[in-house]
């Protein structure tokens, strides 16, 4: 430590992004740093965000938390993709499986193999070769990193829960004395006259908190990030143009399925997620194309169990913010952007900025160097995922609506472009550098869209026609071995945790 180290860091916002961040930031440098939270009891959090994705896991092993303790509380469920129906036409579904699909017996990947085998007697979809996919599909889960004898990998699983009660179990599990909670209302940001950065806040109760660096979780009004430093917003409403969610919960009936579904609407997709209690549900829609009275009337009319409130409206402008890093102020969750919850990618990108942040920390001058570094990967990050989300409406044969006719006309990100037409001509499909979604998850989705290779790779023939058919079922023989082993999602569930109280935290 040295004068120009940052000692005091300041957090605004006590919604998801803010206690992972004070969770995060304090276990790493707790003891070097004074950390302040300052929330306000005023203004609620989002209270969303039910679906993650598996690199989640690695926060409890980096805070030491115990999964099982924190499904418990949380009402947690367990995921092994996304089912989405309809997005391809009216009455498809695919899933997208987490994991990976098949095995690779030479210098190409499995789909290659698959893409060759189709045109041959027998031949299977490509999920019938995932073991999270036939899991998902036999309501199936257990916890299974590795198989014996099994040269398939295990199952890799995300988690559902309750988001309000996440943000309270990683409170509860900051090593004490290490983030001191402020209860108060942001009234004014103080800036330097001399290079614009942040020196202090105040609050309603008249107290001036001063820090050396600040980290902005207050949410969509980015109340440091955009109301104090002016950073601006870059909006993608062209290319993903849903801009409202109503959510709601209703009873839990039927089958405890171990994975989220997304199924399109008329001018949106609406989301359906199982908890313990309860199931939480909401509609993604376009307000240019449907009126608030109707989008509540479909997600009303598409409920598995009785509603358990009125729908809850949300605004959004999908987008990010020019720069998520400015002066000495980070943005970190709504305040640094806002994807649409297809593939529940918000919370991990809480989670990588604050990882990106610690591998980059500053000191109090926040090198510009560095600062533009963590801008330039971070938009990378969120580019990609944004493209990804593209890809499940521009590669669409919908054309009963206005709202799927203009998604399937639309020009899209030129990157994105390049993909689809690599993969419809070759088959190709390679993840660039640290981008969050494999070439398994784009295979999936373009796949699942009806994109169709003309081709596969030329080294898929290395095998014969027998040796091919031979893999192919051994490893379907594989899959379904192992699932079978498996008990039910709801059995497992049921065996963890014990039986769910009622429904009375939605
Ligand atoms: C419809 C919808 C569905 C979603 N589904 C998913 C999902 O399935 N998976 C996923 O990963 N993510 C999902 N998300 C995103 C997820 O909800 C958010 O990323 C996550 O909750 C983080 O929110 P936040 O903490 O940034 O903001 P918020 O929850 O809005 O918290 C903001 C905080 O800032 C505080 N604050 C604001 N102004 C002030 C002030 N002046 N003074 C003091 N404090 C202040 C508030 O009190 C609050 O504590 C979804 C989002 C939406 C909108």
């Amino acid at each position: 430590m040295n004068e120009t180290s940052i000692r005091r860091l300041v957090i605004v916002g006590g919604g998801t992004a803010g206690w992972l961040a004070a969770a995060l930031l304090s276990k790493a440098l707790g003891s070097q740093l004074e950390i302040r939270l300052i929330e306000s009891a005023e203004i609620s959090t989002v209270g969303v965000g039910e679906a993650t994705i598996p690199q989640i896991r690695h926060i409890n092993m980096f805070l030491g938390i115990d999964e099982d303790d924190m499904l418990r509380f949380t009402h947690g469920t367990f995921k092994l993709g996304v089912q989405l129906n309809g997005f391809g036409r009216p009455g498809d579904s695919y899933l997208h499986a987490f994991g990976d699909i098949g095995l690779k017996p030479g210098l190409i990947p499995f789909h290659h193999y698959w893409l060759r085998s189709r045109g041959r007697p027998g031949a299977q979809s490509l999920w019938a070769h995932s073991l999270n996919a036939a899991a998902a599909a036999a309501n199936r889960f257990a916890k299974l990193e590795t198989i014996p004898n099994n040269p398939i990998g295990g199952i890799r699983y995300a988690y559902h829960f309750d988001a309000t009660r996440y943000g309270q179990y990683l409170r509860e599990h900051i090593t004490p004395g290490t983030v001191r909670r402020t209860e108060g209302k942001v009234v004014e940001v103080k800036l330097s006259a001399e290079d614009g950065f942040i020196e202090s806040l105040r609050l309603d109760s008249g107290e001036v908190i001063a820090g050396d660096f600040f980290i902005d979780c207050s949410g969509f009004r980015g109340l440091l990030i955009e109301g104090a430093l002016d950073t601006g917003y870059e909006n993608w409403q062209h290319w993903l143009p849903c801009d409202r969610a109503l959510a709601v919960a209703s009873e839990r009936t039927g089958v405890m399925r171990p994975y989220t579904q997304a199924t399109a609407r008329t001018a949106g997709w609406q989301w359906r997620i199982p908890l313990q209690h309860r199931t939480g549900n909401g509609h993604v829609y376009c307000s240019g194309f449907i009126s608030d009275d109707e989008a509540a009337a479909q997600l009303l009319a598409n409920l598995e169990g009785e509603p358990l409130g009125d729908p809850r409206l949300l605004r959004f402008v999908t987008g990010m913010r020019r720069l998520s890093w400015n002066r000495n102020c980070l943005a970190l969750g709504l305040a640094a952007g806002f994807m649409e919850p297809l593939e529940s990618t918000s919370i991990h990108l809480v989670q990588s900025g604050v990882s990106r942040f610690l591998a980059m920390f500053p000191d109090r001058y926040c090198d510009p160097r560095v600062v533009n570094e963590y801008n330039r990967q971070t938009r990378f990050e969120y580019e990609r995922v944004r493209d990804f989300l593209i890809l499940h409406y521009k590669a669409t044969e919908r054309d009963d609506t206005p709202f799927w006719q203009q998604c399937a006309h639309m020009d899209v990100p030129q990157e994105l472009a390049r993909r689809i037409a690599l993969f419809r001509r070759t088959g190709l499909i390679f993840r660039e550098a640290d981008e969050l979604f494999t070439e398994t998850g784009w295979l999936q989705v373009m796949l699942g869209q009806r994109i169709e290779p003309m081709q596969y790779h030329p080294l898929a023939d290395e095998l014969d026609g027998a040796q091919l058919d031979g893999f192919m079922s051994d490893i379907r023989t594989l899959v379904s071995r192992a699932t079978r082993t498996l008990p039910t999602h709801e059995e497992f569930v049921r065996r963890t945790f014990g039986t769910p109280v009622a429904a009375d935290v939605c």
